[in-house]
């Protein structure tokens, strides 16, 4: 169980939901170096990653006071991977928007999922089926080496340099202006 009177890492990140995508995200998290809270309702999920993450907690997160005893608050960071309870999902974010986390990021499961979550306070809506399909469209053609959509219309994408443009700076080969 967390203490709420522990001093939390201004780098720690509570991750709700330990399914495959929040479990990804936990795991990740850990091996760059962060602190993680994890927490979900199943017990068999809280045993699988008791002893992989910093702390691990059952219970049920559509609840502001159990989030506050757990001290969610002392986090500026949580990610929420419940997808598939819909209701769960909201009233989740719900309760960490009236917490005051500063960034909270949520999975939506479709397009209206993702409007709902961000109304309801998500700060980073992610659609990880939709980015991952995109983004193996793009490789599986063969044009991108990789490529990787952020928010806002903008994308990072790897190419390979057209032969044309070999030994050229950027500003050489006129990228912008072509
Ligand atoms: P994934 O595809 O990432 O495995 P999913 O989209 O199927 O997940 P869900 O099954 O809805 O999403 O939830 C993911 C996790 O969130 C599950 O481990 C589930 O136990 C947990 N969860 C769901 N509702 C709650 C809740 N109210 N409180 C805490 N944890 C919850």
């Amino acid at each position: 169980m967390a203490n709420k009177s522990r001093a939390v890492r201004s780098d720690s990140v509570v991750v709700i939901g330990l399914g495959r995508f929040g479990g990804a995200v936990a795991e990740s998290l850990i091996r760059l170096g962060h602190e993680v809270l994890g927490i979900d309702g199943n017990y068999e999920k809280v045993q699988e990653f008791s002893g992989l993450l910093t702390h691990v907690v059952q219970a049920d997160t559509t609840n502001i006071e159990t989030l506050r005893e757990l001290g969610v608050t002392e986090f500026k960071r949580a990610v929420v991977g419940i997808g598939h309870n819909m209701e769960a999902s909201v009233l989740t974010v719900l309760a960490l928007e009236e917490l005051g986390i500063p960034e909270i990021w949520a999975k939506a499961m479709t397009k209206n999922h993702g409007r709902i979550l961000e109304r309801t306070g998500a700060h980073h809506v992610i659609f990880p089926e939709a980015a991952m399909g995109e983004r193996v469209a793009h490789l599986a053609t063969g044009r991108m080496i990789d490529f990787i959509e952020l928010e806002d219309g903008y994308a990072i994408a790897k190419t390979r340099t057209p032969e044309k443009f070999h030994g050229q700076t950027i500003a050489q080969a006129e990228l912008r202006s072509r």
